[in-house]
């Protein structure tokens, strides 16, 4: 459905009722609006018809259960894949796409390889989450929520960057979701235009960058936007965020067999984020076809230097590569 319209249609009625509606979709979690039974009955009719909120989706699930992916079709019958997350620590994350395919064409990501589609509009970066919302509710007994949004699927967030942040707006909102803003993060491969918007948002969303290699050199050669965004480009911009917002930046890393893996790539990567409110997030390979995966011997050599840097490192606990549900593996194609 088309959101705006969706609430512009509210214009004639009382202020309450929108939020009310809202309310019912985001946090009750109904599935059709005869079921918003604080409303009118004539209003529940009349947006039943012309705004649908059925979301057909298909769900897959990994071996040891704690990866869900869905592939939910949209209007136009394009399809798009969002992941759910379990942690032990009783956390439920959503990786969250913001376009169908990717234009950026990163060599090491599956999503890349798929060219780019389109934008995902407001709903349907928000029925992701919904999916998810009334999914958990549905298969568990206890009541347990989504707590984390990461904009870490298919697609590059700041390239479509009103829809995203109408979204995350209503995630935050306590009318929509009701999750913390710290709560959310976007992940950009550098989109520095996006990286300045952001620093004047005033909401305290985390932000993460795509760095992958320490020097242009290295990074051109896995990421084609290095060209429009190179290494200094980017830090300039975060260290503006950083100023403005006082926020921390994850750089995140990912660690590919002879191609930036090196103890002479960890020296120049502490050297360039040696920095305050940097942090590292060491990100293992997920086989798209291309790389090897670096050595776990490699990868905790090159913590170790960084780490001996001061630099605060920390590992991603990789989710749900047996449904090519894991980073860089979404293509809309179940395996
Ligand atoms: N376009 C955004 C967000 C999507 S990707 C960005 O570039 O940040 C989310 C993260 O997964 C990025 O850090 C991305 O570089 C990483 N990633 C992509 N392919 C991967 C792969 N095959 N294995 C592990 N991580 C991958």
């Amino acid at each position: 459905m088309d959101l705006k319209k969706f609430q512009q249609s509210f214009d004639g009625e009382p202020k309450y009722r929108l939020n009310q509606a809202q309310k019912s979709l985001f946090q009750d979690l109904i599935k059709n609006w005869q079921e918003a039974i604080g409303l009118p009955l004539a209003l529940r009719e009349k947006i039943n018809k012309e705004f649908p909120i059925g979301i057909p989706a298909e769900a897959f699930t990994s071996k040891d259960k704690n990866t869900v992916k869905t592939l939910i079709t949209l209007e136009d019958g394009l399809k798009v894949e969002t992941v759910l997350m379990r942690h032990a620590d009783k956390r439920n994350t959503i990786c969250v796409s913001s376009q169908i395919g990717c234009p950026m064409n990163c060599s090491f990501c599956a999503t890349g390889k798929m060219g780019f589609k389109r934008n995902l509009e407001t709903w349907e970066i928000l029925e992701q989450i919904l999916f998810f919302a009334r999914y958990l509710k549905l298969t568990s007994s206890e009541d347990v929520n989504i707590t984390n949004v990461v904009f870490m699927g298919m697609g590059e967030p700041f390239l479509n960057y009103e829809n995203v942040m109408d979204a995350i707006k209503i995630l935050n909102d306590k009318n929509g979701f009701n999750l913390g803003a710290r709560h959310i993060s976007i992940s950009t491969c550098g989109v520095t235009e996006g990286i300045e918007k952001l620093a004047d948002e005033n909401i305290q969303i985390n932000l993460a960058i795509s760095l992958h290699a320490p020097d242009n050199k290295t990074r051109s050669k896995i990421m084609p936007a290095n060209k429009n965004y190179p290494i200094e480009k980017i830090l300039k911009a975060v260290d503006e965020y950083i100023k403005k917002t006082n926020r921390q930046v994850m750089f995140e890393y990912i660690m590919l067999k002879n191609v930036n893996d090196s103890e002479e790539h960890a020296r120049s990567l502490a050297k360039l984020l040696k920095k305050p409110l940097y942090m590292v997030n060491l990100i293992a390979y997920n086989p798209t076809g291309i790389y090897d995966p670096s050595p776990a011997s490699q990868i905790k050599k090159f913590k170790e230097i960084l780490e001996h840097e001061g630099i605060t490192v920390t590992q991603r606990h990789e989710f749900g590569q047996d449904i090519g549900g894991a980073c860089g593996q979404l293509a809309t194609s179940p395996r």
